[in-house]
């Protein structure tokens, strides 16, 4: 573990690549999935592969996530208690979710952590799950699970040109992130202090909206599920002018929203990239993760392409990682490099 994390610190992971020149290999772009139907032949290669299944398993736990909305509106009671049977089972995962949504079944280990942490409590046993889960699967719940990084790579399905920044910029930009968990913390540590020492009244009557979760104003997951249910919706053109009641910070957040998901159609995940508290904090323990991705040396050819990097939705630069074993926190385990390689270069490796 020690050697593994003496060799990833040498790594100047946003330095300009030896290879920035290489020509990306348009044409396994093109058939992403290549690698993986190689090794599943047959229509069972064709539906099953690893892109659709992780489209699944996005598609069911973004339903999970709000699964009383089952019961609520369909009736099926079975499958919501399916959901409530998997969260007795994992009752916080790294992701970001609000337990506070009218329909929320599923929540996020940051999400509870604030709440925690401004009840005047140390989060242990979510602290303890979620470092658990992150050492063993890194952040494979931000890649499969966390449903605003799901509405952001659903977004950017269709083709189009992404715009990457310089690699000096995306390295300012992943900075941001880290200042907001400070930020973030502070506000929930200086709440929790004060509800110990029952003066908690008058600052949550000044910090307002930030008071319970500093994050939450600016958190999609909360705008969606928390703020968006709570505001009166019309019913048809008639009543269209109910959208006139809503608060302006509503509306503010709502724009906000807007932006992340409009933005994420030619920066792929640019809100888990730069802007995500809950990805800074869950990324400090996944580095060295049981589960990751490493290149196989006698089939990868990093001189003449760079298909991977250009699938990597978390613009990592993969072949700057030595092969055995790629340690970048940013890393979401959602497998597109593997996916597109047309060397089928990439593997998961366990250690
Ligand atoms: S970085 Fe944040 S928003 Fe992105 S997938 Fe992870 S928890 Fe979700
Ligand atoms: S891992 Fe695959 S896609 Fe990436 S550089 Fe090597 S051969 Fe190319
Ligand atoms: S390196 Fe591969 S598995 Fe990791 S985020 Fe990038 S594409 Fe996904």
């Amino acid at each position: 573990m020690g050697d593994r994390a003496e060799r990833s610190e040498t790594i100047d992971e946003e330095a300009p690549s030896e290879a920035t020149e290489v020509k990306t290999n348009e044409d396994a772009k093109d058939k992403p999935g290549k690698s993986v139907r190689r090794k599943l032949s047959g229509p069972l290669g064709l539906i099953f592969n690893i892109r659709m299944l992780r489209r699944v398993v996005q598609i069911l736990f973004f339903l999970g996530i709000n699964a009383y909305l089952f019961t609520a509106w369909f009736g099926m009671e079975q499958v919501t208690a399916f959901w409530t049977g998997f969260r007795d089972l994992l009752p916080t995962l790294p992701i970001i979710a609000p337990l506070e949504a009218p329909f929320a079944v599923l929540a996020g280990s940051f999400d509870t952590m604030q709440r925690v942490l401004t009840s005047g409590a140390f989060p242990f046993f979510t602290l303890g799950a979620m470092i658990i889960i992150l050492t063993v699967v890194g952040r494979a719940g931000c890649g499969w699970v966390c449903p605003i990084g799901t509405i952001q790579d659903f977004i950017t399905l269709p083709k189009r040109t992404k715009l990457r920044p310089s690699p000096q910029t995306e390295k300012e930009l992943r900075r941001i992130k880290a200042y907001v968990f400070v930020v973030v913390m502070f506000f929930a540590v200086w709440v929790g202090i004060s509800t110990l020492t029952g003066t908690a009244d008058v600052l949550r009557a000044s910090l307002g909206i930030f008071a319970d979760a500093a994050f939450d104003p600016l958190n999609p997951a909360y705008i969606l599920f928390v703020v968006a249910p709570e505001q009166t919706w019309p019913q048809s053109l008639e009543t269209l002018w109910y959208v006139l009641s809503w608060d302006f910070v509503v509306w503010l957040q709502f724009a906000f929203v807007a932006i992340v998901f409009i933005i994420s159609y030619w920066i792929p995940r640019w809100f888990c990239r730069w802007l995500c508290p809950a990805g800074w904090f869950y990324s400090v323990f996944s580095r060295d993760a049981l589960i990751g991705i490493g290149r196989n040396p006698a089939r990868c050819t990093p001189d003449t392409c760079n298909v991977c990097e250009e699938a990597c939705p978390m613009n990592i630069r993969i072949r700057k990682f030595p092969y055995q074993h790629m340690y970048s926190p940013d890393c979401i385990l959602c497998l597109e490099c593997m996916s597109h390689c047309p060397n089928g270069a990439i593997e998961l490796r366990f250690s």
